[in-house]
C-alpha cells in the first residue's frame, strides 16, 4: 500500500495529546548534565517505546568517555526498524540530557505541566518535546501501514549539552552515523518549526597567559606587571580584532543576525592574587594573567587564519611592548559546517514546511553548535540538519516551553520528510 500523506497528517493531529504525554514522561526525568543523571532511565523509555512499534533497541555505555562513570553512565538508546525492502535509512537524533533548571521558574521545572496550548519544563524546548515529536512522526509513519523501504532509526543520545563526546562523538566513533548504515540525519533541536539549519559556525577556545614579575606593590618598577600586559593585549583587541571581525561577511545565513559575522567573546580573565576571603588584600605586581576566549568563524574562514590573527597580535607586542611575554593554549575546537541547501535532508524538510506551514522554509545556520559535528566530521555523513519545534531563544530559560501546536507541525514535517526520503511518497 503506498503511503496516503494527507491521511498522515490527519493521523498527527490526532495524536497531539500522545506528544504532550510523551513530552511529559521524558521531562520528569531530570536528566541534568552536569553531572549527567538519569540517562538509563531517559534511554529505557524510548526504547521500551519503540519496541512494541518492531525497533530493535540497541543500549550503548559510552564507556570512558569524559564524564563516564558508575555513578553517572553515560547511557544512549539506538532503536532501529528494518523496513520491507532494501533503502535508504533516515536517522532522527535527540539529546536526552537538559542544562540545569536554575533560578527564575514560575513553575515547577520537572512537572510538565500543560498551560495555554504548551508544555512547560526544563527541556521541552531544548529538545525533549522535539525527541516526543520525532518519535510520534515515525510511529503514525509506521502506523499509516504503507510500505515503507528502507530503515527508520531514532537515537536519544548523551552529555550534548557539554560537547557530546559520551553521546554522538562516541557513537559516530562506531560508526553508528556513517554509510551505509544511515543516509540522512534530522536532529530535532529547537529552531523554530519553519525553519531548517543547515549547519553551524566553527569554535576556537583558547587561553592567552601574560607573563610579569612579582614584586612589592609599593615598588612596581621592580616587578612586571602581567596586568598591564593583558591590559594591552584587550586594547589591541579593542582597535585592531574586533573592528576586522565586524568587517568579515559570510554567505551562512546565520540567525539571529546579530552572529552573521565572526564573533569573540572574552569569557573571562583571572589574574594577580586571588582576592581575599576577609581582611585586605597584600601589595604585590602580578605575575600572571590568563584570559580565555571564545572565537566562533565562519566557513570562509579557517582555523589556521582564526589562530593566526590572534597569534599575530601578541607576536607583534611581543616585538613592541618591552618585557611582554605570552603563552598561547588551544582549548577547544570545531570546524564549521554548512551544507548545500539542495541536499536531500534539508530539501525535503523545506518542501514539507511548505506543505504544512503553508509558507517558504526559511535557510539557517546556527550561531553555536551542537552534534552535527560529530555526525559531519566523525561520520563523515553530511546530508545532516536540525530541524524541530520550540523556540531557540527559550532554550537554558526559566519557564522553557513548546507550543502544542509546534509539536504537531513539526511531527508532520518529520513524517513528510522521513516518507519522502526513504521512497514511499
Ligand atoms: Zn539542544
Amino acid at each position: 500500500m503506498p503511503l496516503d500523506a494527507d491521511a498522515l497528517l490527519r493521523s498527527l493531529d490526532d495524536r497531539a495529546d500522545e506528544m504532550v504525554a510523551l513530552t511529559q514522561a521524558l521531562v520528569r526525568i531530570p536528566s541534568v548534565n552536569p553531572p549527567g543523571a538519569f540517562y538509563r532511565d531517559c534511554a529505557e523509555l524510548i526504547g521500551a517505546r519503540l519496541a512494541k512499534r518492531g525497533f530493535a533497541i540497541d543500549y550503548q555505555r559510552a564507556e570512558g568517555a569524559p564524564g563516564d562513570s558508575d555513578a553517572y553512565p553515560r547511557w544512549n538508546v539506538i532503536a532501529r526498524r528494518e523496513g520491507a525492502r532494501p533503502g535508504p535509512c533516515v536517522h532522527f537524533n535527540g539529546h536526552i540530557d537538559v542544562v540545569e533548571a536554575g533560578d527564575g521558574w514560575s513553575l515547577d521545572p520537572w512537572g510538565g505541566e500543560v498551560r495555554d496550548g504548551r508544555v512547560y519544563g526544563r527541556g521541552t524546548c531544548d529538545m525533549k518535546g522535539g525527541i516526543a515529536a520525532s518519535i510520534v512522526a515515525v510511529e503514525a509513519l509506521i502506523d499509516s501501514g504503507a510500505e515503507l523501504p528502507g530503515a527508520l532509526e531514532i537515537s536519544g543520545t548523551a552529555d550534548e549539552e557539554s560537547g557530546g563526546y559520551g553521546g554522538v562523538a562516541w557513537l559516530a566513533e562506531r560508526g553508528y552515523f556513517s554509510k551505509p548504515r544511515v543516509d540522512h540525519v534530522i536532529i530535532p533541536e529547537p529552531l523554530n518549526v519553519d525553519r531548517v539549519c543547515i549547519g553551524h559556525r566553527g569554535v576556537w577556545w583558547a587561553e592567552i597567559e601574560t607573563k610579569g614579575r612579582i614584586a612589592h606593590g609599593s615598588m612596581p618598577f621592580l616587578g612586571d606587571s602581567a596586568v598591564r600586559h593583558m591590559g594591552a593585549v584587550l586594547e589591541r583587541f579593542e582597535h585592531e580584532l574586533y573592528p576586522a571581525l565586524a568587517a568579515k561577511h559570510t554567505a551562512m545565513p546565520v540567525a539571529p543576525d546579530g552572529a552573521r559575522q565572526s564573533t569573540m567573546n572574552i569569557n573571562s580573565i583571572h589574574g594577580g592574587q586571588a582576592e581575599p576571603k576577609e581582611g585586605l588584600p597584600s601589595p604585590v605586581v602580578a605575575d600572571s594573567v590568563r584570559a580565555v576566549i571564545d572565537r566562533r568563524f565562519l566557513v570562509e574562514e579557517t582555523l589556521e587564519d582564526v589562530k593566526g590573527e590572534v597569534r599575530g597580535l601578541l607576536e607583534r607586542l611581543a616585538r613592541d611592548r618591552p618585557g611582554f611575554r605570552y603563552a598561547l593554549r588551544d582549548l577547544f575546537e570545531v570546524a564549521p559546517v554548512m551544507i548545500d541547501r539542495d541536499a536531500p535532508v534539508a530539501r525535503e524538510a523545506a518542501a514539507a514546511i511548505e506543505r504544512v506551514l503553508k509558507k517558504p522554509a526559511q535557510f539557517i545556520c546556527s550561531p553555536g553548535t551542537y552534534d552535527q559535528k560529530h555526525v559531519d566530521r566523525i561520520g563523515k555523513l553530511r546530508d545532516c540538519i536540525a530541524y524541530g519545534p520550540g523556540i531557540l531563544d527559550l532554550a537554558h530559560q526559566p519557564d522553557e516551553y513548546v507550543a502544542i501546536d509546534d509539536l504537531v507541525a513539526s511531527s508532520k514535517v518529520m513524517a513528510l520528510a522521513a516518507g519522502k526520503l526513504l521512497g514511499a511518497l
